[in-house]
C-alpha cells in the first residue's frame, strides 16, 4: 500500500486570521500546499469553513500568472493524499477530536479542488477522493459541498456529463476570446472557448447545475469594458454565475486590477443579468496564491 502520510513543513496564518496555509511534505519528499479559509456566506450569512486541496504535485497547464504553473508537473496525488489534506484541517481545527467518532461532521462546510494541479487531469483519483469525502464512513460531505475547478479539459467535462456526476463545477476562464485565453490558460490552444462553453452547457443541462465561472482580473490585460461585454456575449445561454477575483498573480507582467475597475466590470456583468460576485483577494500576506509558498520554500532549499 502506498504511504500517503502528510508531514506539515510550514504553516502561515493571514493577519486577519481567516486564511491558514499549510505546506506538506509527502512520503516521497515532494511538497504540496493546502489551505483553510474562513468566510461568511453572502446569501445566508452563515459561516463557511472551506478546505482548498491540491490534486497534483505541480501542474502542466502552465498558466503564466500562477506559481504552480511555473513549477512544472511532477506527479498525480493518490485519493488518500487528497483526502488527508481535508482530514488534517478537520482533526486539527474541528470542534472536537477524532474523525472516527463522527463528531466533526458538519464543521467543514466546503471542499474546493482549487489548490495545485488540474483535478480533471487526475480524473480517476479525484473521483475516488470525492467518493471518500462523500461516503457516510468518511466525512459524509454532500456532493454539493464539493467544488471541482478546471482550466477547461473538455473531454473530461464531457466524461463527467456522461457519467452523470453532479459535482459543482468551476471553470477558470480568465479571458473571453481565444487569442487572450491561449496566453493566459494555454490549454485553450487545444480546447478553444467554443468547445469549452458547449461542454459546460451540456453539463449544466444534464445535471441541472449552474457553472461557476472564475475570472481573475489582471490590470490592463483582461479588465476592460470591452472584455466585460465580450464575456457577456460568450456566456449567453449558459446557466452560470461569475466569481471575479482580484488575485495573487506571480508573473511580473501581471498585476491585480484596481477595485474601481473591478466594480465597473462587475456592474456590466450584473446589468446583463448574470449573478456576479467580486471576491476579495485572500491571504496575500501569506503567499496564499496557488504554489507561492511552495515556490519560496523550494528556492530556500537550493
Ligand atoms: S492556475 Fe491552476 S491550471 Fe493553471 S497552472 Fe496554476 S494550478 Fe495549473
Amino acid at each position: 500500500m502506498i504511504d500517503s502520510t502528510l508531514d506539515p513543513l510550514e504553516e502561515r496564518v493571514s493577519a486577519d486570521c481567516l486564511t491558514r496555509k499549510l505546506l506538506f511534505r509527502l512520503a516521497d519528499g515532494k511538497t504540496i500546499e493546502s489551505a483553510l479559509i474562513l468566510s461568511v456566506d453572502s446569501r445566508t450569512g452563515r459561516e463557511r469553513r472551506t478546505v482548498c486541496v491540491s490534486s497534483q504535485v505541480g501542474c502542466n497547464i502552465g498558466c503564466p500568472f500562477c506559481a504552480t504553473g511555473q513549477q512544472g508537473f511532477e506527479r498525480n496525488l493518490s485519493p488518500d493524499e487528497i483526502v488527508r489534506q481535508v482530514h488534517f484541517f478537520v482533526e486539527r481545527f474541528g470542534n472536537t477530536t477524532g474523525l472516527e467518532k463522527g463528531k466533526n461532521r458538519g464543521w467543514l462546510t466546503n471542499v474546493v479542488f482549487m489548490g495545485m494541479g488540474e483535478p480533471l487531469a487526475n480524473y480517476e483519483n479525484t473521483r475516488q477522493a470525492i467518493a471518500m469525502l462523500n461516503s457516510p464512513k468518511g466525512l459524509g460531505m454532500g456532493i454539493h459541498q464539493i467544488t471541482l475547478s478546471t482550466s477547461g479539459l473538455v473531454p473530461q467535462i464531457r466524461q463527467l456529463t456522461e457519467e452523470g456526476l453532479q459535482y459543482q463545477l468551476a471553470v477558470s476562464l480568465h479571458a473571453a476570446n481565444d487569442k487572450l485565453r491561449d496566453e493566459l490558460v494555454p490549454i485553450n490552444r487545444k480546447y478553444p472557448l467554443e468547445h469549452l462553453i458547449s461542454a459546460c452547457k451540456e453539463y449544466s443541462r444534464k445535471t441541472g447545475r449552474s457553472i461557476f465561472i472564475e475570472y481573475a482580473l489582471f490590470d490592463k490585460i483582461n479588465d476592460s469594458v470591452n472584455d466585460a461585454e465580450s464575456l457577456v456575449k460568450l456566456l449567453a445561454g449558459l446557466k452560470c454565475s461569475i466569481n471575479l477575483i482580484t488575485g495573487n498573480p506571480t508573473g511580473s507582467s501581471f498585476k491585480p486590477s484596481s477595485r474601481e475597475i473591478a466594480l465597473v466590470f462587475q456592474k456590466i456583468l450584473m446589468a446583463s443579468g448574470i449573478r456576479t460576485m467580486l471576491r476579495v483577494s485572500r491571504g496575500a500576506d501569506i503567499e496564499a496564491g496557488c504554489g507561492q509558498l511552495r515556490s519560496r520554500w523550494s528556492t530556500s532549499q537550493t
